[in-house]
């Protein structure tokens, strides 16, 4: 008799956690698991604001995934996913078709771009490692390019549409890494400008608490930010955004960090989804497909509170531990265990000294809660590749 098939696709923070999970929990006579994603190289998606910005190597946010998985226990496939049939339980690859037993769905997030003319087509988008790589090269491109063309100062004009934890922490980055440029091309930084436009009527992620919003205004507006708060983009041209005021900033560079939606692959599976997220049960598996779980940014987690979590890195981790103890309970005909989320907090960066947040119920800010950022982070290395890992990435 063939074992029981898991199959994982996407491995980002969640599909990978229940991968390295599964192959540590289960022996080789209990199933085959099989982890499928578009790259060999698990990249961190809460670390690509850096290297699009420039002031980090892209290289330093991925990880090679043979160096994560052992192939005796989890066979690897480098595809990518065009279809997911959970009735005929089948994913079709680019290149071959999966058949499962067992299926938990990890393919990350998608822009939302809430229709807004323009923005899917002129606006990049942080969300891949090759995607920030366009970003990194293009604003340097654009330093470049005002060093033969002078009157072009939308060149040097940044305009980065939402403000919540990807744009705060990605102009952070960017006011870190323009004074480099600056004097790498002997331009005058007074003609750079960095706008961050955003709907609410605050920056920063949503829940932070009023007085660390301010904090965390006031340090990216000397670091030279302009806000437009309560401000809508209405379009993004080739040239640059029109706001719900009407007036048009004229700027060669718009990055798009206003919100996300899950994978489409999900919808078009015709999963129930809001927001092309699928609201899981208590034990993160479709209410309809009882084989079929599903992780990360791909999920929609209620609260205690009847909120569902916001999608992040952390919440991801914890599904991915959850979904794989729950996949070795059934192969074992035990009992599964609901998923419980213990929500630690949110730490927003501001650039590489300085960051703010709440974590455990308590406010953090400056270097301290830099410092408690990099804990954070290094905590993940841990978990997904032991000692060895951490010291290879942090030295
Ligand atoms: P991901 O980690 O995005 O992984 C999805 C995987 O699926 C990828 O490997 C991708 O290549 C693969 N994939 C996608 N489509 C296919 C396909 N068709 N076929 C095969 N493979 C595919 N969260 C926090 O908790 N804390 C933070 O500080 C934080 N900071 C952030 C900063 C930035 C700049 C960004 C962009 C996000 C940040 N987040 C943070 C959010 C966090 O990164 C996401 O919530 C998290 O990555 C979701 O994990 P995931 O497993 O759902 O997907």
């Amino acid at each position: 008799n063939p074992l029981p098939h898991v199959v994982i696709l996407g491995a980002g923070y969640g599909g990978l956690v229940t991968a390295i999970r599964l192959q540590k929990m289960l022996n080789d006579q209990e199933a085959d698991v099989t982890l499928v994603n578009k790259h060999d190289y698990h990249y961190l998606t809460a670390h690509l604001h850096k290297p699009a910005a420039g002031t980090d190597r892209d290289d330093n946010a991925c990880i090679s995934i043979s160096e994560l998985i052992d192939d005796a226990k989890v066979h690897f496939v480098k595809s990518t996913v065009l279809e997911i049939q959970p009735e005929q339980k089948k994913v079709v690859l680019e290149d071959r078709v999966l058949s499962y037993d067992y299926l938990v769905i990890g393919l990350g997030s998608e822009p939302e771009t809430f229709g807004i003319p323009g923005v899917r087509e002129y606006a990049f988008k942080i969300r891949s490692i090759n995607s920030v790589r366009l970003i990194r090269t293009h604003i340097e491109y654009m330093f470049a390019k005002y060093k033969l063309e002078p009157h072009r100062t939308d060149y040097l004009t940044f305009v980065i549409g939402g403000s919540g934890l990807t744009g705060t922490e990605f102009v952070g980055e960017l006011a870190d890494r323009l004074p480099d440029l600056c004097k790498k091309y002997r331009v005058d930084s007074s003609l750079v400008n960095i706008y961050n436009v955003e709907m609410a009527p605050q920056a920063l992620p949503m829940g932070l608490p009023s007085d660390l919003v301010d904090y965390g205004m006031d340090v990216l507006r000397r670091k030279g930010i302009t806000y437009q708060l309560s401000t809508a983009i209405k379009e993004c041209t080739p040239e640059g955004v029109v706001l719900g005021s009407g007036e048009f900033i004229k700027a060669a560079t718009v990055i798009w960090t206003g919100g996300v939606r899950g994978n489409h692959l999900l919808e078009e599976a015709g999963f129930e989804t809001v927001k092309g997220r699928v609201k899981v049960d208590e034990y993160l598996r479709d209410p309809r497909h009882p084989d079929v779980f599903i992780v990360g940014d791909c999920s929609m987690v209620q609260s205690p509170e009847g909120t569902p979590y916001p999608p992040s890195a952390q919440l991801a981790v914890r599904q991915g531990a959850n979904v794989a103890r729950n996949l070795a309970a059934i192969l074992r005909n035990q009992p599964l265990k609901p998923f419980q989320f213990d929500y630690k907090g949110t730490v927003a960066s501001l650039g590489k000294h300085e960051a703010v947040g709440v974590v455990n119920g308590k406010k953090v800010k400056g270097r301290v809660a830099a410092w408690i950022k990099r804990i954070i982070d290094a905590r993940y290395l841990l978990i997904i590749g032991g000692v060895r890992l951490f010291l290879k990435k942090i030295t």
